[in-house]
């Protein structure tokens, strides 16, 4: 029996996603860092990705970095959210490069690694509009001045952060500033940035658009290797398997049961006034599925099936004809939401196909 529930990884599909884009963005002088934050360390996947030739694996948690470490993932490690200082320590034993916005990090990343005989990247990242993280553009030439005088840190480039918190998406003016700034430092310390990273998968639209990429020369890529679709609009992108993960869940009850709630009607068990629409009797089934595994706003039911609501171990569905036996199996993709939640919840399984690309 497999278990249940569980996320059925395909990672020949992983792979092609991968491999389709590193191959596209090469021939726009493009390298990607493959984003693995929502994989919590898996070596499969961090393999496959490697395997597709993205030259760095990005990850924003250093305890995923150490697990990809400990597996002997050979691969150039990037730590994608800045340092916490409290882990200052753990950044410069495991991953090579960190992105940076606080000098102070930088410093005490600067004396960590003095101690252990070690040199560490930097990626400075700047606010361009999306007012997440990132050093402001005006004091940019003053946090690369600062950082080139501390021992044992090395200035790899610097990289911007789009589409997170606010939607800004890349376009021509963001892009031309980051080249800007990257030309700038250049000018003014007589150096050469290795890396200009643009943004994450939100800037696919437009480097592949055919639009002058400038200095950008690196993309961090999670979503649109994992889930195969741009992130702006969130549509498949071309040649690209959006269904490379797919959740399997199994059902514990199955009545026929008035849609409508009876009784005096106040909160729900998260607090939500419940939204039900009559349609008389309808064919309900329970999923042992449910907050504590992943976001079920962010499931997409097989056809025929439709999901009324959840908890956080039952899912409700209605199923339009056919009756889900009790021990039977639902498949649901899934949106990166789903996904991260699903990925790092101990409640469910990871069963990993194609283990033809096994290392
Ligand atoms: C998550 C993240 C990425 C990857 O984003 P996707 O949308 O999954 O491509 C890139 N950069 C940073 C700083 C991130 O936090």
């Amino acid at each position: 029996m497999m278990p249940a529930p569980r996320l059925e990884i395909d990672l020949e599909k992983i792979h092609h996603n991968a491999d389709t884009l590193v191959k596209r963005l090469a021939r726009r002088g493009i390298s990607v860092t493959g984003v693995c934050k929502a994989t919590l360390g898996s070596t499969e996947i961090a393999n496959a990705l490697l395997q597709a030739g993205v030259s760095f694996l990005g990850d924003s948690r250093i305890e995923n970095i150490e697990a990809m470490r400990l597996a002997h993932v050979p691969a150039k490690m990037v730590l994608i959210r800045s340092p916490m200082l409290s882990q200052v320590k753990r950044v410069i034993m495991s991953a090579d490069v960190s992105c940076n916005t606080e000098v102070e990090v930088i410093r005490q990343l600067s004396q960590v690694a003095q101690k252990a005989h070690r040199t560490h990247g930097v990626v400075l990242m700047v606010e361009l509009g999306d007012r997440r993280e990132g050093i402001m553009p005006e004091d940019l030439i003053k946090t690369v001045r600062q950082t080139l005088c501390l021992p044992n840190i090395v200035l790899k480039g610097i990289g911007t952060n789009l589409a997170c918190r606010c939607g800004i998406a890349p376009d021509a003016r963001n892009m031309a500033e980051l080249s800007a700034l990257a030309e700038l430092i250049e000018a003014t310390f007589d150096l050469k940035l290795e890396v200009v990273s643009g943004g994450n998968s939100a800037n696919l639209e437009w480097d592949l658009s055919g639009a002058k990429t400038g200095r950008i020369n690196n993309l961090r890529l999670g979503e649109a290797i994992l889930l195969g679709c741009e992130t702006l609009h969130r549509q498949p992108l071309d040649g690209l398997f959006t269904d490379a993960f797919t959740l399997v869940a199994e059902v514990i009850e199955s009545k026929v049961k008035p849609s409508q709630p009876s009784g005096t009607i106040a909160q729900t068990a998260f607090g939500e006034a419940s939204a039900v629409i009559d349609r008389g009797l309808i064919m309900q089934s329970i999923l042992a599925l449910g907050r504590q595994d992943t976001d079920p706003n962010g499931l997409l039911p097989p056809a025929g099936i439709e999901i009324m609501g959840a908890s956080s171990d039952h899912l409700i569905l209605v199923s339009d004809s056919r009756a889900l036996s009790v021990g039977s199996e639902v498949s649901f993709q899934l949106n990166y939401s789903a996904l991260v939640l699903a990925m790092t919840s101990p409640f469910v399984a990871r069963v990993i196909k194609s283990p033809a690309l096994h290392r």
